[in-house]
């Protein structure tokens, strides 16, 4: 950490309130370093380009709620901002704007056209549950509150939609339902990506693409610095949403041995591997994994200490900490999640000679995807799902490679390399283009 001095960041002279000392903004500074770039510029690349706090009033069930949330442009010098919604208890400013960070180092790694975005939307649906005098785990009630949350968002973005200044799709707490009623909104199919079969400029593999560039790079790591055979390979995943189903069925469908999963209730486990489809068809019906009848019960703390090859966080950030990183057992990370690692958790884990796989190489399939979604959205003609797949495998494969060999070549992490490779990408676009 001592090697973050005194950059500081606009933004944070601005709101007089620091940014925590996340991963993305130290790897940045010793990227920039690296790279001979000045503490200004490096402030620069750091610092979002705009952040916008946002009172979004809605009516749901005929009652006034007032939600708040973030919309963080972090940097368009490759492209539109780019970036997920995301619908959270706990979403707060400097999240939303690391997670933007994020994804401008994400496009830049995997070398698409995008920059960075992201939106945050605090619902506690707790409280929701609470207000409505509904009982937990309503599967149609949650909907109703996330589809009216993103649609009266969207009535107050729709220029910035329309325009393309910022292309949202979904991430946590969202989903291609939700992505609907933003093209109902714009009625452009460019303006948004993740829109569910049926609507415009919907891509088919779009759903399943993050979870299965996952497997992808889990997969190549396995066969590429394990060598050990697939049907031999144990992995726990912890989130079984969107991103952990189906990395978990890719993999599975590969021959791994998917151990356990847990998510925000709880978990399951079976030596010798789970059976995904019908722990898929339980969640489909209870929406959890907990009380699974093909497995034993498991709580997310047991999950990081398994003795498994391969640990997957695919749920919330900062899973892995300096308090449960020195239990970890497994030989490498594959961050699934967005910053699932907190910088100490990573430090004991490099320490500890277990590989970290870096969050924007390993879900950088759905944003690949979106790409395709995005550049194909006026053509009534589809992609099909095994041109999209192989698209995702071709960036993936060649990002993967680069990072590879700078990490070998510099002899820092896996994850600094990435960085590295994106700060050197962003900062050419935004040399050439004059922003900085
Ligand atoms: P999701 O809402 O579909 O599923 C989240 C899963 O995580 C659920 O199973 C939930 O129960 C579990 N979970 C949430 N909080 C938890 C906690 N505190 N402990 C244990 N489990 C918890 O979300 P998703 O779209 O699958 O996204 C998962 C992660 O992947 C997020 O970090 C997201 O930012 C990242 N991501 C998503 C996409 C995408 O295309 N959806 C793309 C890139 C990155």
């Amino acid at each position: 950490m001592s090697d973050f001095p005194q950059c500081e960041s606009p933004l944070e002279s601005l709101v007089s309130s620091q940014e925590p000392m996340t991963r993305s903004r130290v790897f940045m500074r010793r990227a920039g370093t690296h790279l001979g770039l000045n503490d200004k510029t490096i402030a620069e690349l750091v610092s979002p380009q705009e952040v916008r706090v946002l009172r979004i009033p809605c009516k749901i069930l005929g009652k006034v709620i007032v939600l708040w949330g973030v919309l963080a442009l972090h940097n368009n010098a490759r492209g539109p901002f780019k970036g997920g919604i995301r619908l959270a208890s706990d979403v707060s400013l400097w999240e939303t704007v690391e997670l933007s960070r994020l994804m401008t180092l994400k496009t830049a790694v995997t070398d698409i056209e995008f920059g960075g975005g992201k939106t945050g939307i605090r619902v506690d649906m707790g409280e929701m549950y609470r207000i409505f005098g509904r009982t937990p785990l309503d599967r149609e009630f949650e909907k109703i509150i996330s589809l009216d949350a993103v649609e009266y968002y969207s009535q107050a973005m729709r220029d910035v939609f329309s325009s393309h200044y910022y292309v949202p799709a979904p991430d946590m707490g969202t989903g291609p339902d939700e992505m609907a009623f933003i093209y109902n909104e714009t009625l452009d199919p460019a303006s948004v990506t993740g829109k569910p079969e049926g609507t415009p400029g919907w891509q088919p593999g779009r759903r399943e693409s993050t979870g299965y560039g996952v497997s992808f790079v889990t997969v190549s790591y396995i066969q590429g610095w394990m060598g050990k055979p697939l049907p031999e390979t144990t992995v726990a995943i912890q989130g079984f949403g969107n991103v952990g189903s189906y990395a978990a069925l890719y993999l599975a469908e590969q021959g791994a041995r998917i151990e356990a999963v847990t998510d925000f209730y709880g978990g399951t486990c079976r030596k010798g591997g789970l059976d995904i489809e019908a722990l898929s068809k339980h969640v489909a019906r209870t929406g959890t994994v907990r009380g699974f009848s093909g497995g034993d019960s498991l709580t997310n703390e047991q999950l990081f200490a398994l003795d498994v090859d391969i640990l997957i966080p695919a749920a919330a950030g900062h899973a892995v900490t300096k308090e449960n990183a020195p239990s970890i057992r497994a030989k490498a990370v594959v961050e699934a999640a967005n910053m699932p690692t907190t910088l100490e958790g990573m430090d004991i884990l490099t320490e500890r000679g277990i590989r970290v796989l870096p969050d924007i190489l390993v879900n950088a399939g759905g944003v690949i995807a979106s790409m395709e979604e995005y550049s194909r959205s006026l053509s009534a003609a589809k992609t099909p799902q095994d041109r999209m797949f192989s698209t995702i495998r071709d960036l993936l494969g060649s990002a993967l490679h680069l990072t590879v060999q700078r990490s070998k070549d510099l002899n820092i992490t896996l994850s600094e390399a990435a960085v590295s490779l994106a700060v050197e990408r962003v900062y050419d676009a935004m040399k050439r283009r004059r922003m900085i």
